[in-house]
């Protein structure tokens, strides 16, 4: 049992966060990881339309009685979002936590915040988190280079993020970025996060609603395999190495790249259909450097369960026996 200001925040048992996952932070998963012990985020940018997420909603709230969020993020996209509907339909199924991910949030606080929805924004650097406080976000993920998905422009680890966003910030505090384990659990609360996001890690799930070989393709790969894609169009991507990334580096070399260029390889409906009929040579897909430390596909009740159990023991064991015999 390890309580922190993010386990009195979401009103949960583990400070552990299922931050949002395009294509694979579904009900399934959402509910697994919440019925666990931590908190998951359903990624609403997922769902064709406002009343699939509606949909997905309640049927996750048929799957847990437990806290979970939606994520919402603001990136450039190729078929734009109505992002004030989606927030409705948040408020209308009541929804008590949004993850905002990606750009500013600030357009969208107004409606968000007067529902008394609280907000989590997830950021890459000390003066987005320090913006985000300002604005009147509620808690921060902050996610360092070591991240899948789009770990920003200014490459600084979460070991250096996290210590500089807690001494400049007031709020709680998620880490975010190389999370797989109890020793980054631990690490994460050193740095003084008050909870550590895990994004990639989750995939390797029997409830990731992904094909096995994706799940296997993450247990097979090491941290030496991932690549940052769309750089030269300041929107990184870091991605699991395989033939699709180096095509899209290939073109990018090329110079004055430009993103229909890269459609393609980068689609997120080649990734969904990648996710689903697991060919993962197909397009690319988001994946973290702790793909080096995932060597299985548990439950998410195993794994939390393992997780705060390496956390336990390292506190209580292997710390206190450094102070003895100091
Ligand atoms: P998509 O098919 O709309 O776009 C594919 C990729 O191209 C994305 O990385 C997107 O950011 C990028 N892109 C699109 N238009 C661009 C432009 N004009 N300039 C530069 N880059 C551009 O993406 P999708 O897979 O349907 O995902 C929808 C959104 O969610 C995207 O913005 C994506 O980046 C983001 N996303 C979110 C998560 C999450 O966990 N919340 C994970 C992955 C991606």
């Amino acid at each position: 049992m390890l309580k922190t200001r993010i386990t009195e925040f979401f009103g949960i048992e583990r400070p552990i966060v299922q931050g949002g996952l395009m294509w694979v932070a579904t009900a399934d998963l959402v509910s697994a990881v919440s019925n666990a012990g931590g908190i998951g985020f359903m990624t609403a940018l997922t769902f064709p339309d406002t009343e699939c997420l509606r949909a997905e909603i309640r049927k996750c709230r048929g799957l847990t009685a437990k806290p979970f969020g939606v994520n919402l993020t603001f990136l450039p996209t190729l078929r734009p979002p109505d992002y004030p509907t989606l927030i409705n339909v948040c408020i209308e199924e009541g929804i008590r936590f949004i993850e905002t991910a990606g750009r500013n949030p600030e357009p969208y606080l107004p409606q968000i915040k007067s529902a008394g929805i609280k907000v989590i924004h997830k950021c890459t650097s000390v003066r987005h988190a320090l913006k985000a406080e300002k604005i009147g976000c509620d808690a921060i993920s902050i996610d360092g280079f070591e991240a899948a998905g789009h770990p920003g422009e200014d490459d600084v680890t979460t070991l250096i993020l996290v210590p500089l966003v807690r001494d400049a910030l007031h709020v709680p505090i998620i880490a975010s970025g190389g999370f797989a384990d109890g020793r980054g659990l631990v690490a994460a609360l050193a740095l003084g996060a008050d909870g550590m996001n895990m994004g990639t890690r989750f995939v390797a799930t029997r409830e990731a609603p992904v094909h096995e070989n994706v799940k296997l393709a993450l247990i097979r790969h090491s941290e030496t395999d991932t690549r940052l894609i769309m750089r030269s169009l300041r929107n990184t991507e870091r991605v699991l190495r395989n033939p699709a990334a180096d095509k899209v580096l290939e073109i990018e070399s090329r110079g004055n790249t430009r993103i229909e260029d890269l459609i393609p390889y980068v689609s997120g409906l080649v990734g969904k259909e990648m996710l689903e009929d697991g060919d993962v040579e197909k397009g690319t897909m988001a994946a973290g450097q702790c793909i080096g430390l995932i060597r299985d596909i548990p439950t998410c009740r195993e794994l939390l369960d393992r997780i705060m159990a390496e956390a336990e023991e390292i506190i209580k064991t292997r710390f206190a026996r450094m102070l003895a015999d100091g």
